[in-house]
């Protein structure tokens, strides 16, 4: 089974995730409020992940507010991340616009520990690992999520260059 990267800004845009969210909070009973839809915009337009103060800092901007309380965007990103609309980084501690196109597929994420970029990427054997672990040990899953820390093609790239130009430094 080929894996499928998902890139939310590749094949999503801001106005189909905004449309994604709507739709997962009238099928949750819940209201897409104003503070909802902003910090999901917020996280979207970041592109890679983004830790809870930067979305604190960008809501102050945008609202012209100097105080919003931690826990109230804490409780409003649980909110997105229990309706699988972002995703929680934990090697990161941030967050990242989760891909809609398939929602309830466990995702992994490949992570550059340089440019913290986050791929994330589709494939069903993680899914059934998982699955078939669980069931050895039934074992009942609530949350499950694989993040793989390395470096992205782009900075293994740069780095070899600086290598190789510390070499031909060396060398003459
Ligand atoms: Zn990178």
């Amino acid at each position: 089974m080929p894996s499928q990267v998902l890139r939310s800004h590749n094949s999503q845009s801001l106005d189909q995730a905004l449309r994604a969210a709507q739709k997962a909070c009238e099928q949750d009973g819940s209201k897409f409020t104003e503070l909802r839809e902003q910090v999901l915009r917020i996280i979207w337009q970041a592109g890679k992940p983004i830790g809870a103060y930067e979305i604190i800092a960008e809501l102050e901007q945008l609202s012209g507010r100097t105080k919003i309380g931690p826990p109230t965007v804490y409780r409003t990103l649980e909110f997105l991340q229990r309706l699988e609309l972002i995703h929680r980084v934990h090697s990161l501690n941030a967050f990242l616009a989760r891909n809609q196109t398939r929602a309830g597929s466990m995702p992994a994420l490949f992570i550059c520990r340089k440019c913290k970029q986050a791929n994330e990427v589709v494939n069903s054997v993680f899914q059934q690992a998982v699955n078939l672990s669980a069931n050895e040990m039934k074992f009942q899953v609530d949350e499950q999520m694989l993040e793989v820390l390395g470096l992205c093609q782009h900075c293994r790239r740069s780095d070899e260059a600086i290598k190789t130009s510390q070499t031909s430094f060396r060398n003459s």
